[in-house]
């Protein structure tokens, strides 16, 4: 069976990109300081896991516990968000931001927990 990659917290406010570029299918949506990974046309190579500079990018099967809810969240985002081809560039917050804790509360476009 297949089990999605997701986009877990470090990605908010750094949001590089560099997974939309070496991802051989196209499947990242993007949001004003996130990016999420549709479940449904991920094919799980793992690529993306070493390109992410902010370390954010999990198989769904070794989420965290505390990172769990994204999985959920990369779906329901995908669904609305942009799809896209190329990658935008980092946030210019990106490396100021990358580490930092507490960044859910910065998501942009999503529902609070
Ligand atoms: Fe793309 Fe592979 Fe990462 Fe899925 S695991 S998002 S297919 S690079």
């Amino acid at each position: 069976m297949i089990m999605p990659h997701v986009i877990t917290e470090n990605c908010i406010l750094c949001r590089y990109g560099s997974c939309v570029d070496v991802c051989p299918v196209v499947c990242f949506h993007e949001g004003p300081n996130f990016m999420v990974i549709d479940p449904v046309e991920c094919v799980d190579c793992g690529i993306c896991v070493d390109a992410c500079e902010a370390n954010a990018i999990f198989p769904a099967a070794q989420l965290p516990p505390s990172l769990a809810h994204y999985q959920k969240l990369n779906e329901s985002l995908s669904a609305v968000w942009p799809l896209v081809m190329e990658a935008s560039g980092p946030l210019t917050s990106a490396d100021a931001w990358n580490g930092a804790i507490g960044k859910w509360q910065h998501l942009v476009g999503a529902p609070k927990a």
